[in-house]
């Protein structure tokens, strides 16, 4: 738990204190380059806010879930679906997730795709997609 009360930015987003995450803990959910850092992870508020990144042309998993995801980008470009949409994204856009809907984000090819993300501390468990299923929900994503 962070006692500071400034915790600097590094001009790279990284910040002082915050380590660099592997995006998954467990399971062998399919991703490619993402990046977590938790930024605020405060019992009080019983929320945390994170940083996740995820490099030139990386995703990350197509899941969904009872809890929901407030988001809001911060650095470069990509594309999410959320539910049966599929929408470009860029700095200080803002994303909701709500509950039980499958979404996922994508960098764009030539830039990474950094994006806060607010949710509970106390999460359910991710629902994925079987392969097939998979490729049926990410098809508004394109390629
Ligand atoms: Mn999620």
């Amino acid at each position: 738990m962070n006692d500071k009360p400034v915790r600097r930015h590094d001009g790279a987003f990284h910040w002082e204190g915050v380590d660099v995450l592997a995006y998954k803990q467990e399971g062998t959910a399919p991703f490619r380059d993402v990046t977590r850092q938790v930024l605020f992870d405060d019992p009080a508020m019983g929320a945390q806010l994170r940083y996740f990144e995820v490099a030139p042309g990386g995703w990350t998993t197509l899941e969904r879930h009872e809890h929901v995801h407030n988001v809001m980008v911060i650095r470069g470009r990509g594309r999410c679906l959320v539910g049966e949409s599929a929408h470009e994204i860029g700095p200080n856009d803002l994303v909701s997730v709500p509950p039980m809907t499958w979404h996922q984000f994508r960098a764009a090819e030539g830039e990474p795709l950094g994006f806060l993300c607010l949710v509970n501390r106390e999460r359910d468990r991710p629902q994925l997609p079987g392969e097939a299923e998979a490729r049926e929900i990410s098809r508004p994503l394109g390629g």
